[in-house]
């Protein structure tokens, strides 16, 4: 059974070694139940593998911190390996540490001036539909109620502000199919691809600088279909793009923005995440960042601060773990990193 009273490297590699991939989070969810089952301050919800635990003592505000109990598929790297320094294994950096770190702080919730809300939710690595705060919106949606909220996705131990957008959408391009010997009586979709290619290799990307802070905007191709046989001039072709956007942009905005810049070419949007505001002139985010007393960097992925920015509760990125190694085979997370992470959030919410 997991122990949380173990330390904060030890609670990770215990985490780690018990496996969560994407819609396999009964075993880890049934064990953060019994541990948090313990905790007599705090009254636990769970609507299937997602957990709800909160603090009743009616302070005057109310913090959710936010962590997702899934990972993506092993790479041989399931089992937690403890060095001196480091906790290397899955999910280490995405985001059993930052998991860890929530039930240390779950651990000491007598000792805030806040109350606390913990949500421990399932399926974030996949797609949206089976999202544990998705499923929490439906629901029982006064679950997601606070002032302000902290998810504790990698940020390596800074404050990640927002989060960029991210449009996944297809464009299809026709021609006519026609024996290859006589090319001259088909249209060959693929050669009319090229114009696609172009647009996306001059595409000059905005940097926009939002409070401070400096954005980077991208457009992708992520896939090409296209080819019936080798001797058949092919009459389709679908392009797959991926376009994130600044937070300056709204979801309408930034496809506005495609529509003209694929001007020629009908456009189908696939999905839409939308984008997630800096906020610093928030007095909550603003005071928080002032107690934290870290540096600050723009978010360019897409986290689930977008989701609480939607019901206007301002969020922000700040975990455990370096970024660029989430999802990598080397995932490590430095056990420095969970102590900065944990007396910082501890010594906020004990204001
Ligand atoms: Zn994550």
């Amino acid at each position: 059974m997991l122990q949380i009273d173990k330390n904060l490297a030890e609670l990770t590699a215990d985490l780690i070694n018990i496996p969560s991939v994407s819609l396999s989070e009964k075993d880890l969810a049934d064990q953060i139940q019994t541990a948090l089952a313990t905790l007599a301050t705090l009254e636990v919800t769970r609507i299937e593998n997602t957990l709800i635990a909160k603090t009743n003592f009616n302070f005057s505000s109310r913090v959710i911190l936010a962590g997702h109990l899934d990972t993506v598929p092993a790479n041989q790297n399931q089992e937690a390996i403890i060095s001196q320094d480091s906790i290397l294994g899955l999910g280490a950096v995405d985001m059993k540490s930052g998991i860890a770190v929530m039930l240390k702080l779950a651990q000491v919730v007598q000792e805030f001036k806040k109350d606390v809300t913990f949500l421990f939710y399932e399926a974030e690595e996949i797609e949206s539909k089976y999202n544990g705060l998705e499923k929490v919106a439906q629901k029982n949606p006064e679950f997601l109620l606070g002032d302000f909220a902290v998810l504790l996705e990698p940020t390596n131990a800074i404050l990640e502000m927002g989060c960029q957008g991210s449009i996944r959408f297809k464009i299809s391009i026709k021609g006519s199919r026609a024996h290859s010997a006589r090319w001259w009586k088909g249209e060959n979709a693929i050669h009319k691809a090229q114009t696609i290619l172009e647009i996306v290799n001059n595409y000059q990307p905005r940097t926009p600088i939002i409070e401070q802070l400096t954005f980077r905007e991208g457009l992708q191709i992520v896939a090409i279909n296209g080819g019936i046989a080798g001797n058949v001039v092919p009459d389709l072709v679908e392009i797959s793009l991926n376009h994130r956007f600044a937070p300056d942009r709204t979801e309408a905005q930034a496809i506005a923005h495609l529509t003209e810049l694929f001007a020629d070419f009908e456009i189908e949007i696939l999905d839409v995440a939308i984008a997630a505001p800096v906020s610093l002139d928030n007095p909550l985010v603003s005071e928080f960042v002032k107690q934290i007393d870290l540096p600050l960097a723009p978010k360019f992925g897409w986290t689930d601060v977008a989701r609480f920015s939607k019901l206007n509760i301002p969020a922000i990125n700040f975990g455990p773990g370096d970024p660029n190694l989430a999802h990598h085979p080397q995932e490590a997370v430095e056990i420095t990193q969970l102590d900065t992470v944990f007396q910082r959030l501890s010594t906020w919410l004990k204001k």
